[in-house]
C-alpha cells in the first residue's frame, strides 16, 4: 500500500482527441496503480488479428477505415473486460466511451454492480500539434505501446521499447483516415465531455509538454505524486 491508501479503486477512463497521448499516459497510470490498461482500439485490432473469421471481428473491420464501430460492439468488448476480476482494485479505461451513449451504458454497467467511474481525464492539445504527432506515430501490435518518429523515437528503430514487437503504422494513421477520425472525433467529444462535467467527474488535463509532464498532471488530484512510487516508473 502505498501513500494516502491509494489502493482504493480507481476507476478512471481517460478521453481525448488521437494522438494526445491517452494509450501513453494510460499504461504509465495503469502501470503506477497495478490496475489494468484497458484499450478498446487495441482490443479490436486484437480481435482482427486473432479471431479474424468471428462475428465482432466482421463489426470491428471498419476501424481500418477510421470509422468508429457500433456502440454495442464497442460495449461489449469493454464489459467483457470489467468481468476480470483483476478490475476489482480499479482500471483505466482508454477509448471508450467515445460518446454519450457509450457512456450511459457504462454508467449502467458499473451501476449494476454498485460501482461508480471515479474520474474522466480529458487530454487537451491543439490540433495542429495533434496532425504532426499522428503523421509519425509507430505502434506496437503485440502491447500498444506508441512513440513518435521525431519526438519520441524506440530505442532501437522499428522496435518496441517495451516487449520487442516489430512496430507498425497503423492503417488508421494514414493521413486521409487521420482527417476523418478527428471529424469524428470532435463531433462526439463535446456532449461526452459536458455529460461528465454535469457530474463533477471532469479533470481536464494539458497534453502539451513531455510524457513525464504530462504524467505528473495527471496524477494530480488522485491523493499521490510521482515521488511516492518511483519503482513503478519507467
Ligand atoms: P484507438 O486505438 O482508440 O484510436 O481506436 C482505433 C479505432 O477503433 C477507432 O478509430 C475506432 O474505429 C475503433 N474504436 C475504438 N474504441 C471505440 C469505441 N469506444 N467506439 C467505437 N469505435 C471504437
Amino acid at each position: 500500500m502505498g501513500a494516502g491508501g491509494e489502493w482504493a479503486a480507481r476507476r478512471v477512463t481517460i478521453l481525448g482527441p488521437p494522438g494526445s497521448g491517452k494509450g501513453t499516459q494510460g499504461i504509465r497510470l495503469s502501470d503506477f496503480w497495478k490496475v489494468p490498461h484497458i484499450a478498446s482500439g487495441d482490443i479490436l485490432r486484437r480481435i482482427l488479428t486473432e479471431e479474424p473469421d468471428s462475428s465482432l471481428a466482421r463489426a470491428a473491420r471498419v476501424i481500418e477505415a477510421g470509422k468508429m464501430v457500433p456502440d454495442a460492439v464497442a460495449a461489449r468488448i469493454i464489459f467483457r473486460e470489467l468481468e476480470r476480476p483483476e478490475t476489482a482494485r480499479g482500471f483505466v479505461l482508454d477509448g471508450f466511451p467515445r460518446n454519450v451513449a457509450q457512456a450511459e451504458m457504462l454508467d449502467e454497467c458499473l451501476g449494476q454492480r454498485a460501482m461508480a467511474l471515479t474520474c474522466a481525464l480529458q487530454l487537451r492539445i491543439d490540433e495542429s500539434v495533434l496532425l504532426a504527432r499522428l503523421s509519425g506515430r509507430l505502434t506496437c501490435p503485440e502491447c500498444g505501446e506508441s512513440f513518435q518518429i521525431s519526438s519520441a523515437p524506440p530505442r532501437v528503430a522499428g522496435i518496441c521499447d517495451r516487449c520487442g514487437a516489430r512496430l507498425t503504422i497503423r492503417p488508421d494513421d494514414e493521413p486521409a483516415a487521420i482527417r476523418m477520425r478527428l471529424r469524428l472525433y470532435h463531433e462526439r467529444a463535446e456532449p461526452l465531455y459536458s455529460y461528465y462535467a454535469r457530474s463533477g467527474r471532469l479533470r481536464v488535463v494539458s497534453a502539451d509538454g513531455t510524457e513525464a509532464e504530462v504524467f505528473s498532471r495527471c496524477l494530480e488530484g488522485f491523493g499521490v505524486g510521482v515521488g511516492d512510487r518511483n519503482e513503478s516508473l519507467v
